[in-house]
């Protein structure tokens, strides 16, 4: 185990771009830290250097007590996921997961050991002679997470491990990792451009936007505080409504309601989940619901909230129609932004 420590790093590629701006982090002890942005925000490009595979142009990253910017990927006590599991075709699950062991030139039974125990873990004993080709994508995903444990490794690192998987694979391998993950205690981070993975397997998440740390928090606090819009619209499906509004005598008024004080004056954007609305006989706001989407356990509500589209979201007992609604909105769950940096107020 070990903490993961980012001082000042920055990432210039040989063509100039610079694909990271200078980042201060810790990854704790540990801790599974989930990297997570939009195609091209530099999660991997992050994630590289941490593995030794790209250099660092500036500043320091440590793992444990080591700065390990010189450091050899070999002696960096990682072990790697990758999304193409990257296992050996002519080789059988039980070569492949032994095969870093046996680089090392760990003893025979030491492997057979350690080989069985992490198939045992992984469910994969009754597949250790079989080859990958024999494999379902799932069972393949486990071959490449049990040659990552058989290491004994400070970190693991995992480059977008599911997304060669359809969408039940992924939910229960989502879980088989977390789960590992908190019984092994080894510290990790994993790199995803899907929010959900990042909402249910993070202890801290990190999200990343155009080669910046926008936010770090657990997933609660970049849930329900997050930092920027950026964040408000890129996690939770449907997004945040980015709504805008004035604070006009220290009231923040949207749609001419008045939503409590502010310290600020002039233009806002109000951010307001959808499920934050809640639909109100006596509520102040009417939204025009043009659409409705049924998704069986919930509705979601599509229309205008005066000029601007919004969202909301409903049990699927209540509301079903389109039309006029009057909706409310729950208590402290409006979130205000400055309205040219869209940093939090
Ligand atoms: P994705 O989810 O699509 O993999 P990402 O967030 O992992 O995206 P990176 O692969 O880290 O993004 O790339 C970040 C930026 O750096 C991108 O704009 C990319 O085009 C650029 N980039 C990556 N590798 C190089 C390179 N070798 N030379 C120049 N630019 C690069």
């Amino acid at each position: 185990m070990a903490q993961v420590q980012f001082n000042s790093i920055t990432k210039t590629y040989p063509n100039g771009f610079e694909a990271l701006k200078p980042t201060n982090f810790t990854i704790k002890e540990g801790e599974f830290a989930v990297l997570v942005g939009p195609s091209g925000c530099g999660k991997s490009t992050l994630l590289r250097m941490v593995a030794g595979l790209e250099d660092i142009t500036a500043g320091d990253l440590s793992i444990g007590t080591r700065v390990v910017n010189h450091v050899d990927p070999a002696d960096r006590d990682i072990a790697m996921v990758f999304q193409n599991y990257a296992l050996y075709p002519h080789m059988t699950v039980r070569k492949n997961i032994g095969y870093g062991l046996k680089n090392r030139g760990t003893a025979k039974s030491e492997i057979a050991r350690k080989v069985d125990e992490a198939a045992a873990m992984l469910n994969l004993t009754p597949y250790l002679e079989s080859k990958p080709s024999q494999l379902s994508g799932g069972q393949r995903q486990r071959v490449a997470m049990g040659r990552a444990i058989v290491r004994d490794p400070a970190l693991f690192l995992f480059d977008e491990p599911l997304s060669n998987l359809d969408a039940k694979l992924r939910n229960q391998m989502r879980i088989e990792i977390k789960a590992l993950q908190r019984r092994l205690g080894v510290t990790s981070i994993y790199v995803t451009h899907d929010q959900v993975e990042a909402m249910t397997m993070a202890d801290r998440i990190i999200v990343m936007n155009e080669g910046r740390v926008e936010q770090i928090g657990t997933p609660a606090q970049v849930y329900h505080n997050p930092a920027t819009t950026f964040v408000a619209s890129f996690m939770g499906a449907p997004p945040m409504n980015l709504l805008p509004a004035v604070v006009d005598g220290g009231q923040v008024m949207l749609e001419g309601v008045s939503f409590g004080p502010a310290p600020h004056r002039g233009k806002v954007i109000a951010g307001i989940r959808p499920e934050d609305f809640s639909p109100d006989p006596e509520g102040d706001l009417t939204i025009h619901v043009d659409l409705v989407e049924e998704l069986g356990a919930h509705r979601l509500l599509h229309g205008k909230l005066g000029e601007e589209a919004v969202t909301v979201h409903v049990a699927n007992e209540s509301v079903a129609q389109t039309g006029p609604l009057r909706v409310g909105v729950k208590p402290d769950a409006l979130c205000l932004f400055d309205a040219v940096e869209g940093n939090r107020i």
